[in-house]
């Protein structure tokens, strides 16, 4: 590994153990990304994809902060895009290191970026086929389907809870996060001959009680902790209840004979949908429904859950548990079985996009949003700007695919399912290891989200609770106080 600093990054000063910059998910919730500098290694926690504003674009295809080709290594918290949909990438201009994230993580990954490279190779072609009428020049996708087998041929799947080494003077561990599939949160230990200083990444941290998956674990101590905050301001609805609404929107309409419609997240929500309606059906509290799940990438999330029964609670004292599923369940892979769909009524289709802003979901809307005989039932989170957002907000007509379609249709806001820890589960979760006398930087949240938990926390500590921003920096030292905040305003400043 070379010592030689390349562009991005800066040589360490001699009581420096190691430098930790903020390069996303900084006052945001997506575009996770966190540079380790160390005197040995240089390797980078996650390396997600902006997503849902007009920004994300350009801040996806501008140039890495640093030299590809220099970093030795990648960590991974988990599958979902938004941590890792920039290594197809990374790859492509240059990185030649591992990828080291857990097993069943592994098997998502390949669902998740094939499926990302495939989206982005048709959005261009498409926009191109625009450009071209207007005279522009094509543009080129930020990446495409080999750049992400590439990617995949980098993984190394390590197991949860065994200490690995990285490289001289750096181990890490993953444990479990909960939140979807394979997610870990990871402990990171870097040493030099004299001291060791640890630094906790807790990835996105799912629910204390989570339907399907074992919940978070907390590790105990840290020198330093980066804190998810996407609901730091906010406790989420009781799961009970909520699986409650789901039975009496259901029974609701089944009554009047129209279909109803579940936009999903193909990856951990769809799962835990088909669980919960075929738990309602085996205690009687809805009748048997014919249920279709129509999203190939679904249906190969649902195939990898099932597969992981290790990751899933015991539901049963000690039984083996799986991901159960409605009776009545269809797989429709095809979209040729999907367009078959629009005769029928009277059943229940589950599709994506989770937020109704593309996939086939949107082809189930259009057929069947004017019918006063529909239901449609939310069970994600949908954020502003989305057509999903506009229907939970009770527009009375939307537009699809250009066409100005009626909004007739039931709308049901279910509020409980979520795959994020809310304010107090988080509080509980870093506890520990404030009590340690860690220090926390709250990343992964939304500037008055996670200005709500620092609010939180600050009660509870004297340690500082940081709110980092994109360059900003932690400095993990030798002697002295062994963790050190660095603001890149004060340093921009200072070089004036
Ligand atoms: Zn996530």
């Amino acid at each position: 590994m070379s010592a030689k600093p390349k562009r991005g990054f800066r040589r360490l000063e001699q009581d420096q153990l190691a430098r930790l910059t903020f390069l996303g998910a900084a006052g945001e919730v997506t575009g996770s990304a966190y540079l380790l500098e160390t005197q040995h290694a240089r390797v980078l926690f996650d390396c997600g994809m902006h997503q849902g504003d007009r920004r994300s674009r350009a801040l996806n295809s501008r140039r890495f902060e640093f030299d590809p080709g220099e970093l030795d290594a990648v960590v991974l918290t988990h599958a979902h895009i938004d941590h890792s949909g920039l290594l197809p990438k990374l790859v492509r201009d240059g990185f030649r290191g591992k990828i080291h994230l857990t097993i069943p993580s592994g098997a998502l990954l390949g669902v998740l970026l094939r499926d990302s490279a495939h989206i982005h190779e048709q959005d261009t072609k498409h926009e191109n086929r625009r450009r071209s009428r207007q005279g522009k020049r094509a543009l080129a996708p930020l990446y495409e389907t080999p750049d992400a087998e590439r990617a995949l041929d980098r993984l190394v799947l390590h197991p949860f809870d065994r200490v690995e080494r990285l490289a001289e003077g750096l181990r890490v561990r993953f444990v479990r996060a909960g939140h979807i599939l394979g997610a870990a949160s990871i402990e990171c230990w870097v040493n030099s001959e004299t001291v060791e200083r640890k630094v906790v990444f807790s990835g996105d941290l799912g629910r204390r009680r989570e339907p399907l998956l074992l919940p978070p674990e907390a590790p105990r101590a840290a020198d330093l902790v980066l804190l998810e905050s996407t609901y730091g301001d906010r406790d989420h609805k009781d799961l009970d209840a909520t699986v409650e609404e789901l039975a009496h929107a259901l029974r609701e309409s089944t009554r009047n004979g129209g279909n109803v419609l579940i936009p999903v997240f193909a990856v951990g929500r769809a799962q835990e949908v088909l669980h919960y309606i075929a738990v309602l059906e085996s205690a009687g509290r809805i009748p048997e429904l014919p249920v279709y799940l129509d999203s190939p990438m679904a249906i190969r999330a649902s195939a990898l859950y099932q597969r992981n029964a290790d990751c899933l609670q015991s539901n049963s004292g000690g039984a083996r548990c799986t991901v159960r599923e409605p009776r009545q369940l269809t797989l429709v892979p095809s979209p040729q079985e999907s367009i078959a769909l629009n005769e029928q009524r009277g059943i229940v289709i589950l599709s994506a996009s989770g937020m109704c802003e593309g996939g086939r979901i949107m082809h189930h809307l259009r057929h069947n949003l004017w019918r006063p005989s529909t239901d449609i039932v939310i069970v994600g989170f949908q954020a502003r700007g989305t057509l999903g957002r506009a229907l939970v907000d009770g527009a009375s007509n939307v537009r699809i695919f250009g066409e100005r379609i009626t909004v007739a249709a039931r709308v049901h806001t279910l509020g409980g399912f979520s795959a994020h820890a809310g304010q107090t589960e988080l509080v509980e979760w870093v506890t520990p290891m404030i009590d340690s006398g860690a220090c926390v930087a709250l990343v992964h949240g939304e500037v008055d989200k996670r200005a709500a938990l620092a609010a939180r926390l600050s009660g509870r500590t004297r340690a500082p609770i940081w709110q980092p921003l994109r360059r900003d920096r932690v400095l993990l030292r030798e002697r002295g106080e062994p963790v050190g905040f660095e603001s890149a305003a004060d340093e921009s400043a200072r070089k004036r």
